[in-house]
């Protein structure tokens, strides 16, 4: 039995997908589901970005942008592995869902437009995947245009976030001229705008092309094994460990758009991508993927937005043992048991009742209020507590009241309920004590507003105060009269005092005024 789960759990690979909007990654997505078979034609993915999607009656708010709860978790088999991709929502969708979805998973993917280079989106996911110390792999996309050098792409990996980029491929031409992919790790060519079938060609044991195949003949493959000489005389080198803790990453070259590419990365990936291994529970006890019993953690809960249905889904990332329908577990927080009747697992375009959901897979609970963000469940008899979810500093503000003075109670529950829960972080004018919100994306707010209204009853009054630097300050410190207009003094819901800087000039300014006070941020 234990074998046998060791032998299911190996398979798994569960990742996430981060990247700046635009970089490509809904089509990339959209090629590993066409790999995995999930989906038959390309445009399935993209439909349901551009709202074409018949999206189940999730919420209205997701309806409205066209994305589906189902997208959350996409899952597919690829050479003999389970693969579970979570999705991380950019553009306006981006919320502190995308950065707790980064905890649920054992491996990440950052897609660079190569034209582009590192972005900012990238780079704040970045941090929050590289504080984990799990590996990070690295697709430069768009190589059908004419993007910038490969060795200047890999030269900003390290300058830009410190990391060690690793070649596993490398281009043959580039945008107009783009001939073909060599591909190191697989020892082969990957030939551009060929047949499904003979795509692949592979290299001779000097890492040559057969003369008989023309591109022998090019003088870009020539440039291209020059390019090889030198990333192995003066590049990184390959080093699992460094890879293991993400201080290295492989990266791969291609275009998604036109499946190029595609498939050699999924290929390395697979092999290279961690499976599940281990959690520390407890404190500081390990806990084996592999251990029978089963138990996990909620990462995100998502609210069904129609009034009619009023449950909400907990998404849980399994983190040992074997899921089965009708397991009893037990909640940490509060030590109650619960029957998981109803749980889902997800595929890309319909909900599926779980059967054999193990380690490093997700599934979804449907949730009447049991749950909430961080929560650890757990079916042996003894008991199991994950690391508390990190909370991340947020960007936006708005001031907060309701808007009809009789319904204080109403307001403050739904508040209340809606911060422990994890949808959004609340704070309070340190001189005022009025109502501040705070998100790192614009959805949380809107999403507040829809489910206080819909779940509480309370509608409420919100007014921006815009973005703004969070920086937390030592009590002993603070002194009221540092707070002014551009440094909104406020206290978090544990009572830390923090300032609201109005830029980074002015938390520079405070800075030189005041060089002794040491300001900290969160993740
Ligand atoms: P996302 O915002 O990261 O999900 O990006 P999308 O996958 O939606 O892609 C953004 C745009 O770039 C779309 O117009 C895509 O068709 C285009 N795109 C994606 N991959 C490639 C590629 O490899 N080459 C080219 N030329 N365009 C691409």
């Amino acid at each position: 039995m234990a074998n046998q789960l060791l032998d299911k759990v190996k398979t798994r690979r569960t990742f996430a997908i981060i990247s700046h909007p635009d970089a490509g990654k809904t089509t990339i997505t959209e090629q590993l589901l066409l790999f995995g078979g999930v989906i038959r034609q390309a445009g399935t993915v993209k439909a349901r970005k551009t709202g074409n999607y018949a999206t189940s009656d999730w919420m209205e708010i997701e309806k409205q942008r066209g994305i589906s709860v189902t997208s959350s978790v996409m899952q597919f088999e690829y050479d003999g592995k389970r693969i579970n991709i979570l999705d991380t929502p950019g553009h306006q969708d981006f919320s502190e869902d995308t950065y707790r979805t980064l905890m649920a998973v054992d491996a990440a993917v950052m897609v660079i437009d190569s034209a582009k280079g590192i972005e900012p989106q990238t780079k704040k996911l970045f941090k929050v995947v590289k504080q984990r110390g799990i590996p990070i792999f690295t697709f430069m996309n768009k190589l059908d245009r004419d993007g910038r050098p490969p060795l200047d792409l890999i030269a900003e990996l390290e300058d830009l976030l410190g990391i060690e980029g690793v070649a596993m491929d490398w281009p043959i031409g580039s945008g107009q001229t783009l001939k073909g992919l060599y591909d190191i790790a697989n020892h082969r060519v990957e030939l551009y705008h060929k047949d499904e079938a003979d795509r692949f060609i592979p290299l001779d044991e000097n890492g040559k092309l057969p003369e008989s195949e023309p591109l022998s003949q090019d003088p870009q493959f020539a440039e291209t094994l020059d390019d090889i000489d030198l990333i192995k005389e003066a590049g990184n080198t390959f080093d699992p460990e460094k890879i293991a803790t993400g201080d290295q990453t492989p990266v791969f070259f291609g275009s998604a758009l036109t499946n190029f590419g595609v498939e050699t990365f999924l290929k390395s990936f697979v092999e290279l991508a961690p499976a599940p291994e281990s959690h520390e529970v407890n404190g500081d006890e390990e806990l084996k993927a592999d251990d029978p019993e089963f138990s996990g953690f909620v990462f995100k809960i998502q609210a069904n937005m129609n009034p009619h249905h009023r449950d909400r889904i907990a998404f849980v990332r399994v983190a040992s043992g074997e899921f089965n329908r009708g397991l009893d577990v037990t909640l940490a927080r509060t030590g109650k048991t619960i029957r998981l009747n109803n749980a889902t697992e997800f595929m890309s375009s319909e909900r599926v009742q779980v059967d054999d959901a193990v380690a490093g897979d997700i599934v979804g609970l449907y949730d009447t209020g049991n749950f909430q963000i961080g929560d650890s469940i757990y079916a042996g008899k003894k008991k199991i507590e994950f690391p508390a979810l990190p909370e991340f500093t947020p960007e936006l503000f708005m001031r907060v009241t309701a808007k009809n003075v009789m319904k204080q109670k109403s307001f403050h529950k739904g508040m209340n309920q809606l911060v422990q829960e994890g949808a959004i972080q609340l704070y309070r004018n340190y001189a005022t004590d009025e109502y501040i919100l705070g998100a790192v994306g614009q959805l949380q707010f809107e999403v507040f507003k829809f489910r206080m209204q819909n779940e509480y009853n309370s509608e409420v009054e919100m007014t921006s105060i815009g973005h703004r630097v969070a920086r937390w300050i030592d009590p002993e410190q603070l002194d009221p009269t540092m707070s002014n207009s551009r440094n909104l003094l406020v206290k978090d819901r544990y009572d830390n005092p923090l300032f609201l800087f109005e830029n980074e000039f002015a938390e520079r300014f405070f800075q030189d005024k005041y060089p002794d006070v040491k300001l900290t941020e969160k993740l």
